[in-house]
């Protein structure tokens, strides 16, 4: 094992109108040191939302491109739209030891579950409290037609099937809380013995400071 410590992926995924933006953005907040995986997507932008800043807006044939040249690191058809994740900007977080926060649906969790980045990725779902919640979510949200909402619910049905493949799951029932477990999570992985690779070599040091005063 090398002694560089390795960026950790952070796969966030739930139904939308679960909170996880709002969850995503606080992430950040807490450690700015966590960088946010941009995707790529056929989808138009919503109002307020920056090309390179939410998403890289590409026209469909731009996205099948990357997809041919190997340029995604995952990608998957999302309520008729393409989404997918570029895999150069991962690759140099990982190797840089910068941990990355990406907001992909169960499909996206899956390919990089089963990728050579596998043990660099922790998983967290996030359910609604009830599917009340979530529609109220979706309506306030104010940006999609009442057509749109509708696929979206059955879309919210599909994706939470999935919820069982992640390693945990945050009910959100109150922001804050959720906000502070999702940290707790973080703060837990990052401090796994195998993500702590100078730790044979701090201990070596100990062993040292033993033999040094000889009460070892
Ligand atoms: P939205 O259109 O609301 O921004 O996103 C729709 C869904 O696509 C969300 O569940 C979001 O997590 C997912 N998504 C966004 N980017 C990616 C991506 O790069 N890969 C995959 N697999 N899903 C994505």
């Amino acid at each position: 094992m090398g002694d560089a410590r390795r960026g950790l992926l952070i796969i966030l995924s739930s139904p939308s109108g679960a909170g996880k933006s709002t969850l995503a953005r606080r992430l950040m907040g807490w450690d700015p040191g966590i960088s946010f995986s941009v995707s790529a997507t056929t989808r138009a932008p919503r109002p307020g939302e920056v090309d390179g800043r939410e998403y890289h807006f590409r026209t469909r044939p731009e996205f099948e491109a990357m997809v041919a040249a190997g340029e995604m690191l995952e990608h998957a058809a999302v309520f008729s739209n393409l989404y997918g994740t570029p895999r150069a900007p991962v690759e140099a977080a990982v190797q840089a030891g910068r941990d990355t926060l990406f907001d992909i649906d169960w499909q996206g969790g899956q390919q990089i579950r089963n990728s050579t980045l596998a043990r660099d990725s922790v998983s967290i779902f996030i359910l609604p409290p009830t599917i009340a919640e979530l529609s109220r979510r979706l309506r306030d949200r104010g940006q999609d037609s009442a057509e749109v909402i509708t696929a979206r619910m059955a879309q919210s049905r599909d994706e939470i099937s999935h919820w069982a493949e992640y390693d945990y799951v945050l009910i959100n029932r109150d922001l804050d809380e959720t906000a502070r477990r999702l940290t707790t999570i973080v703060t837990a992985e990052r401090l796994r013995r195998d993500r702590q690779p100078g730790l044979s070599g701090f201990v070596r040091t100990l062993n040292e400071e033993f033999e040094e005063t000889r009460h070892g």
